[in-house]
């Protein structure tokens, strides 16, 4: 069972801290060939049975990106020509070198989840969330990002946490309980000076 698609952005924020040191944690302990294969297998696990329409947290939270090549496909499901598509629905972002959606949730998201781009939707949305792609060494912080949009990588880092033993060092203060269940303060017990 995922985390809740409408929870995931609060529930992935109280998180950030945690998960920046997990990404250090990883850049310094994990082996990136092994990490790829666990991230892929997670994936898997994870997408499997899944149904995205239900979320569409990726469609709702980012604009579409449609790169050049693939707008005179997209246009044609629309029966328009590239010019007109372009006009009705697109704005060029020169930074990417793509085109994006006028509007934030994408235009092309229709109210039962589909896309309204069907089999002309661009690769890149096929591909979201990466999790399943090389190098997620050097993708973490982007990770760490769609953490807040995407209950499956939510889920994956959550589960990589637990397969890296990966335990948040918490802060132990003078005056709480000392974690060694002595029944004493800390800083009268394992935290004397
Ligand atoms: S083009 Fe389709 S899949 Fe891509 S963001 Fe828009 S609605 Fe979602
Ligand atoms: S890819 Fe992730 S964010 Fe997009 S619809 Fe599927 S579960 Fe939701």
């Amino acid at each position: 069972m995922l985390i809740n698609p409408d929870k995931v952005k609060a529930k992935a924020k109280s998180k950030e801290n945690e998960n920046y040191a997990f990404r250090t944690y990883l850049k310094m302990h994990a082996d990136p060939p092994k990490l790829d294969e666990q991230f892929r297998k997670l994936h898997e696990e994870f997408f499997s049975g899944y149904d995205c329409s239900q979320c569409r947290n990726c469609c709702k939270m980012y604009r579409g990106v449609i790169p050049q090549e693939d707008v005179e496909k997209a246009a044609g499901q629309f029966s328009m020509s590239r010019g007109e598509f372009i006009e009705r629905f697109l704005e060029y972002d020169s930074g990417e070198m793509s085109y994006t959606t006028k509007h934030c949730p994408c235009d092309f998201l229709e109210e039962n989840g589909a896309c309204a781009l069907g089999d002309s939707k661009p690769a890149n949305c096929r591909k979201y969330p990466y999790t399943d792609q090389p190098d997620r060494m050097g993708s973490l912080l982007s990770i760490i990002e769609s953490a807040a949009v995407c209950p499956v990588v939510y889920e994956i880092l959550e589960r990589l946490k637990e397969e890296y033993h990966f335990i948040k060092r918490k802060r132990v203060y003078p005056n709480d309980p000392c974690p060694c269940g002595s029944g004493l303060k800390y800083k009268k017990c394992c935290g004397r000076q």
